[in-house]
């Protein structure tokens, strides 16, 4: 008899890249293998995000696509989960006769019951955030990754007038510190060397009902024995107290890397933007992260065109870019979500002042890019390798300043998961080419 698979498409952010590692994990508990190929799944997930505009319409059609299979095998199940799924909820069955079912993000560990209900001849939207339950670890399919993610911190209670995210993923919840450590040691003992702390907002963790807070939470899993390298994303800038700071001043396993969204380098935009702080707040809260850490490298997000942005504002956002330099950004235009206050705004800035004021950013950053990753040819990194390049032969890892190697495998290729040392030789703006040494440990320069 054929093995039943599944496939699952994944869009967005790392919490849906967990979320569908939860949902793998719970198909294999049924006996599903996994596949590439859609075409050979008899469940096939999309994992949708919202965070963009026209999100919906790519979903709609991207299910479309899907649906072809279901006419080659009428037993195959299709079911739409995340942020869209969240969003859309019965509409999206209403609009697609194919789609077996929806899953919301609140409710990822009911895919099994969920599934069982569309055998039983139902129709199952699982959404809301009313029922909210722990989920089990052992149900989360780590299998083929390179690091293993753990949940601190589910949702958001900030209101960010542009941000589609407190609606699609509810309120915020942190999970208890003793659970917390329990999976860091479950995920070090399976072989991960690489640990990634995710929240919306995860330094804004609390024990519930307790006094711990974030810099309590980063000190007691950098200290657990195993854990090589410890990150954490996303950080709100708010929400830095110096007892955080000074974790990277302490732990050497916690990586020199951060990813501080500013969104706006102009202090009239970010009120707009609701983010409770200033560019001045910003960059002390930077300098205190450079002083306790020199090697740091920063990345952030960055929104043009939001509403009311003049051409003044954007020029504070290119010297605030210029200024602290980031070793990468994440730019994009302001997009209108459904549900958020920013679209009421008066002034919207047109699409092409919006899409130029984008590309005067990366031709700003580009060269900053270049010159930051050229300062690291000729030093040897620890690489961790996350799987294959796109020419033949080359493996690509991530320094622990989070940048991208290429370099070539050789006879015997390094494990994904496994840390390699690697010789730089050349810099692009956005990747850096090496040749494999043997392993030691070198701190990332920048
Ligand atoms: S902090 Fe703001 S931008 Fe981040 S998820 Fe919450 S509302 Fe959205």
């Amino acid at each position: 008899m054929r093995p039943r698979r599944f496939f699952v498409e994944t869009w967005g952010c790392q919490m849906n890249e967990l979320d569908s590692q939860r949902m793998a994990g719970q198909l294999m508990e049924q006996g599903l293998l996994p596949t590439r190929e859609a075409s050979e799944a008899d469940v096939i997930l999309l994992n949708s995000c919202s965070v963009r505009d026209k999100a919906e319409h790519k979903v709609y059609s991207r299910l479309g696509q899907y649906r072809q299979f279901k006419r080659e095998r009428d037993d195959v199940l299709i079911g739409l989960c995340g942020c869209v799924a969240e969003q859309e909820g019965r509409r999206a069955l209403d609009r697609v006769p194919d789609l077996d079912f929806v899953l919301g993000t609140a409710r990822v560990g009911e895919l099994t019951e969920v599934i069982a209900r569309r055998r039983a001849g139902e129709r199952p939207v699982a959404t809301g955030f009313t029922d909210r339950g722990h989920y089990a670890i052992d149900a989360i399919s780590r299998h083929g990754e390179y690091k293993g993610m753990v949940t601190l911190i589910e949702g958001c209670d900030k209101k960010c007038t542009f941000c589609i995210v407190p609606r699609t993923r509810g309120p915020e919840i942190s999970r208890p510190l003793r659970e917390v450590l329990h999976e860091v040691r479950h995920l070090v003992d399976y072989g991960f060397r690489e640990i990634e702390l995710l929240g919306q907002t995860v330094n804004h963790w609390r024990e519930p009902g307790g006094k711990e807070d974030f810099a309590d939470l980063l000190d007691a899993v950098a200290r657990i024995d195993g854990v090589e390298r410890l990150r954490f994303v996303t950080s709100y800038p708010r929400d830095f107290t110096p007892r955080m700071v000074d974790q990277f001043a302490v732990h050497d396993n916690l990586c020199p890397y951060l990813h501080l969204p500013v969104q706006s380098g102009s202090n009239r935009i970010l009120r707009l933007m609701g983010r409770g702080y200033t560019v001045e707040t910003y960059r002390e809260l930077v300098a205190s992260l450079r002083e306790a850490r020199p090697e740091l490298a920063l990345s952030t997000d960055l929104i043009v065109g939001f509403p009311g942005e003049t051409e003044e504002d954007f020029q504070a956002t290119k010297k605030m870019a210029a200024d602290l330099r980031f070793s990468s950004f994440y730019a994009f235009k302001y997009s209108p979500r459904p549900g958020t206050a920013a679209p009421h705004l008066p002034d919207p800035v047109d699409d092409v002042t919006a899409s130029r004021r984008l590309q005067e950013l990366f031709a700003l950053q580009e060269p900053i890019q270049q010159e930051l990753n050229e300062r690291l040819v000729g030093t040897e990194q620890d690489v961790l390798v996350t799987g294959w390049g796109k020419e033949p032969g080359v493996q690509s890892g991530r320094t622990v300043c989070h940048r991208v190697v290429h370099f070539a495998s050789g006879e015997h290729p390094v494990t994904t998961g496994e840390i390699t040392r690697v010789a730089i030789d050349r810099a692009l703006p956005h990747s850096l080419l090496g040749s494999r040494l043997d392993a030691h440990r070198q701190a990332c320069a920048q």
